[in-house]
């Protein structure tokens, strides 16, 4: 025989269905928190994006008003202004070293020129590859000053790989202009500056400044290309996708740099700003996987438990009815409760056959039985019946011979023939006491509203004699209740057990009896109490049956039948006896039947 079930086991089924759900919960939470996780993972990106970039632009402006300042300063000094006044040869070198002096700070500086009134070139210095390609930005940038202004930042211009851009500001006396100093700066930083500022936005930024309108834009290094997207009117978050290899999804905020004509952007890799979202993710899927390996293992281990005493069960259902695993299960319900399902179905439906057989023998047997002591009974009543003739005889003939030949016996011969008739009558007392309990057995009994005092009566009255004789006192209580019964049958019983206590009284004694009942439950208990020699605890249920007696005849004669036929005849009304008793404190001696409304007689 088999444990395992037809069908999918709950072992599987049910880790299986916890594992679906539980996989199920998990993705729900794992999308939804990647979902608000990315979400406030960029709008943190964005706050920071756009108050950097103010910054930024604002620091630029900052720089932007120092240049102005410094090319101003250096259009008001002397020399420039005496050069302006007289543009001798002489004074060109002290002019030119102010404006591009040697060092670091004029290597950031392209070109630099003098300019008249009439914005004619008095003076350059510097590359002069420059100076061509920026001639014109500067006639216009020049043009555009006013004697107002103190100076102006023009935009970038790219020339070879770098990128330039001019200040320029006027030298301003009495409310005229009397000339120019333009100085155009390269635009370039140290990578090492660059690194640092990148680290300092962090988040994989990148910082371009550029011209919105010329389209020039650089990397504070070397020229690169504008941003694949329209820069106008637009204050919010840009969001691009740059070509090339770094490029990618970006992220941007532009803001203008007031004094200024350029733009200052810092654009994010959204890969970068999301690398610790997807990282999560990604943690998230893996402790998800952890939780639904732990979850279907412990499911696995608690549908084995359940599933023990259940393969259990089963076992012992199938070897009841001798049938073997999945058999007659239900397809679709083969799993470990199905197959229990059939085990009991068919252990029920085997043990109500067995039942029904066991029944049908008890029935024959029975039958057999009640046939076999039918014909006992009958074979025993009239043997019973057949002896009492010869026994007849017996008497009769030893009273004949006492009466008509008693003269001529000696006395031994007299007690002899005595003695045949006191046989003989015994002899025929016990048969007649066989045969009352024969016909108790046999007789037809049924069952009606017996009014006791009327049986009590008819009892006491059968036994008047012997009472009188024993100078016995027999008081039975007022307003006996009625009790179903089989009226000859209870009389008989209640003769018996009077006689009984008028016989088991010391001689020496009178006999004191009453009769009183008790209500019982719906029953009634009649109480047939003597004064008599009582009865040892361990006779109680002995003396009920045929031929037990506890005394010689000499003491106390009898045929050991008057108890037997008592419970018999309860026995057959429906109804029980017992006692209480101990030696030397009389007996009381019960009857119990139901209850009944009283006859109408
Ligand atoms: P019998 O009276 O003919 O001897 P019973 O069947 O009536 O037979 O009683 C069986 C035995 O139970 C009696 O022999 C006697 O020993 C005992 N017994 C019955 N009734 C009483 C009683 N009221 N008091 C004492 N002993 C009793």
């Amino acid at each position: 025989m088999s444990d395992r079930p037809a069908g999918i086991s709950l072992t599987v089924k049910l880790p299986a269905l916890i594992g679906v759900l539980l996989a199920l919960a998990i993705a729900v939470y794992v999308y939804l928190a990647d979902g608000t996780v990315r979400r406030s993972t960029l709008a943190a990106a964005t706050l920071r994006l756009t108050s950097v970039t103010d910054q930024l632009a604002g620091s630029l402006r900052q720089s932007g008003s120092r240049l102005i300042a410094s090319a101003r300063q250096a259009a008001d000094t002397a020399p420039v202004a005496r050069y302006l006044a007289h543009p001798a040869a002489g004074a060109r070198g002290a002019v030119a070293a102010l404006l591009r002096p040697p060092g670091a700070a004029g290597r950031q500086i392209a070109a630099a020129e003098v300019f008249d009134a009439r914005r004619a070139t008095l003076l350059a210095v510097g590359d002069s590859g420059v100076r061509s390609a920026t001639a014109a930005a500067t006639s216009e940038l020049l043009a555009a000053l006013t004697s107002r202004d103190s100076g102006l930042v023009g935009r970038f211009l790219v020339v070879g790989d770098s990128v330039v851009y001019p200040v320029v500001a006027p030298r301003v006396s009495g409310g005229r202009i009397l000339g120019y100093v333009a100085v155009w700066r390269y635009l370039s930083t140290t990578p090492e500056s660059r690194r640092q500022t990148n680290q300092l936005i962090g988040a994989g930024a990148r910082l371009y400044l550029g011209d919105a309108s010329d389209n020039v834009w650089t990397d504070l290094d070397r020229p690169v290309a504008p941003p694949p997207v329209a820069l106008t009117g637009s204050g919010g978050v840009l969001h691009y996708v740059r070509a090339g290899q770094d490029g990618g999804a970006m992220m941007a905020v532009a803001r203008p740099v007031a004094g200024t004509p350029w733009l200052v952007l810092i654009e994010f890799p959204v890969a970068t700003v999301l690398a610790p979202v997807d990282a999560f993710f990604r943690q998230s899927v893996i402790d998800g996987a952890l939780i639904l390996v732990l979850g279907v293992l412990i499911a696995w281990a608690a549908s084995r438990r359940v599933t023990a005493p259940l393969a259990r069960l089963t076992r012992t259902a199938e070897d009841l009815t001798g049938r073997t695993g999945g058999e007659e299960a239900e397809p679709g319900q083969g799993d470990e409760i199905g197959r229990l399902a059939a085990a009991f179905d068919s252990m029920v439906r085997h043990l109500r056959e067995a039942q029904q057989a066991l029944e049908r023998r008890v029935e024959s047997r029975t039958r057999e039985l009640e046939d076999r002591n039918e014909e006992l009974e009958s074979f025993a009543y009239s043997i019973s019946h057949d002896l009492r003739a010869p026994l007849r005889a017996m008497d009769g003939f030893s009273q004949i011979l006492l009466e008509d030949y008693g003269e001529r016996l000696d006395p031994t011969g007299r007690q002899y023939a005595e003695r045949i008739q006191a046989a003989a009558r015994r002899m025929d007392l016990l048969i007649r006491d066989l045969l009352a309990y024969s016909r108790m057995t046999r007789a037809e009994i049924r069952v009606a509203p017996v009014p006791l005092d009327h049986v009590i009566r008819n009892a006491v009255a059968q036994v008047e004699d012997d009472a009188r004789d024993r100078g016995a006192r027999i008081r039975v209580d007022d307003g006996l209740p009625s009790v179903l019964a089989h009226e000859p049958t209870l009389t008989q019983v209640v003769m018996n057990l009077v006689s009984n206590g008028l016989k088991f009284v010391p001689a020496e004694r009178a006999p004191e009896l009453r009769v009183r009942t008790e209500p019982r439950d719906g029953m009634v208990r009649i109480w047939i109490i003597d004064n008599g020699i009582g009865i040892a605890p361990e006779y109680h249920d002995r003396i009920f049956r045929v031929f037990e007696r506890l005394h010689r005849q000499d003491e106390f004669p009898g045929t050991g039948i008057g108890l037997a036929i008592v419970r018999k005849g309860m026995e057959r009304m429906g109804g029980a006896v017992g006692l209480d008793s101990e030696p030397g404190r009389g007996s009381s001696f019960w009857l119990e039947l139901p209850a009944a409304e009283p006859a109408q007689r």
